[in-house]
């Protein structure tokens, strides 16, 4: 009797993960379609200044509109992609769209807002993005310091000699660097010390936990304390209530971004939130 549960049992799993690599392989050859068939778009979502109270840049996020099944998680598909590499061709594609659509964005307050584009690991290691971001520069006309690169807080300490190396020359060349969802690597705030970083992002679980969870308030003002003892800049991602906005200020948080602020849009969308 147990024996047959057991074979019962091995059975089950062996078909479900048949349909598990079976959706994955799908989901691969689709997206390799996506990409020819102009399936995948790149919104912005807006990043305020808490001082000025503006919109002083954007983040890239890509999306995907699948002709079946309808917009696709970005989570999801990231993942997939990053596994099976064709996150660099999407990176690729991400960095030109966001570079062209940023460039014709207009000034607020008498300054061009940044386009913030996320990078994954395998971009990096890969070698030829500082040559990559070079050339999308030339092309589209973005003055370097108007391009922000967002790279993971456990992809940077993971990362070997080489691509800090990388970060260390785009930053050379004007292009901000900042790490994403920053807190959850738990890398130690020392470790701030050797990496090349312009600024962190406050990852969104401490922001939607910092009302109810005197720790995840201790732990973002410490962060901010911290970078700015360094001298770099502080974005709290995920803003989606007034108390949380308030908390932000109240500890000396520089950029805020958060469906309280803006959702991500398409460039149009921003333009006119621009006053464009
Ligand atoms: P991320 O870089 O941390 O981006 C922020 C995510 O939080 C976005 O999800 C955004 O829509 C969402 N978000 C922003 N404000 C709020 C809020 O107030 N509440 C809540 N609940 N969510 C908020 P999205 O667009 O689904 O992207 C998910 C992740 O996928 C991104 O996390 C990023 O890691 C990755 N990703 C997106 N676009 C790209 C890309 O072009 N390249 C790479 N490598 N990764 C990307
Ligand atoms: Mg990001
Ligand atoms: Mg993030
Ligand atoms: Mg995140």
């Amino acid at each position: 009797r147990a024996k047959l549960d057991g074979k019962n049992c091995l059975r089950f799993y062996t078909r479900d993960m048949d349909m598990v690599m079976e959706r994955e392989m799908q989901l691969e050859q689709d997206l390799h379609l996506a990409l020819d068939r102009g399936e995948l778009s790149v919104v912005y979502q807006p990043i305020h200044s808490l001082q000025s109270g503006r919109i002083i840049g954007a983040e890239a996020l890509v999306r995907w509109n699948h002709p079946q099944r309808g917009p696709m998680a970005t989570e999801l598909f990231i993942a997939v992609a990053e596994q099976t590499g064709q996150i660099e061709a999407i990176g690729r594609f991400v960095l030109k769209v966001a570079c062209a659509e940023a460039a014709t964005w207009p000034q607020v307050d008498g300054v061009a807002p940044f386009v913030s584009v996320n990078i994954s690991a395998r971009q990096l290691r890969q070698g030829a993005l500082p040559d990559l971001v070079d050339a999308e520069l030339r092309e589209s006309g973005l003055p370097p310091a108007r391009l922000h690169l967002e790279l993971t807080e456990t992809m940077m300490f993971s990362l070997e000699q080489e691509a800090i190396g990388a970060c260390a020359r785009l930053r050379a060349a004007g292009v901000r660097i900042w790490l994403d969802d920053f807190g959850t690597g738990f890398s130690g705030l020392s470790h701030l010390r050797r990496v090349p970083i312009d600024g962190v992002k406050i990852d969104r679980s401490f922001v939607s936990g910092m009302l109810d969870d005197a720790d995840d308030l201790a732990l973002t003002a410490a962060i901010i304390a911290m970078a700015h003892s360094l001298g770099i800049v502080v974005t709290a991602e995920g803003v989606e209530s007034q108390g949380q906005f308030d908390a932000l200020e109240a500890r000396g948080c520089d950029n805020l971004q958060g469906f309280l602020l803006g959702r991500p849009m398409s460039a149009a969308d921003l333009v006119r939130e621009l006053g464009g």
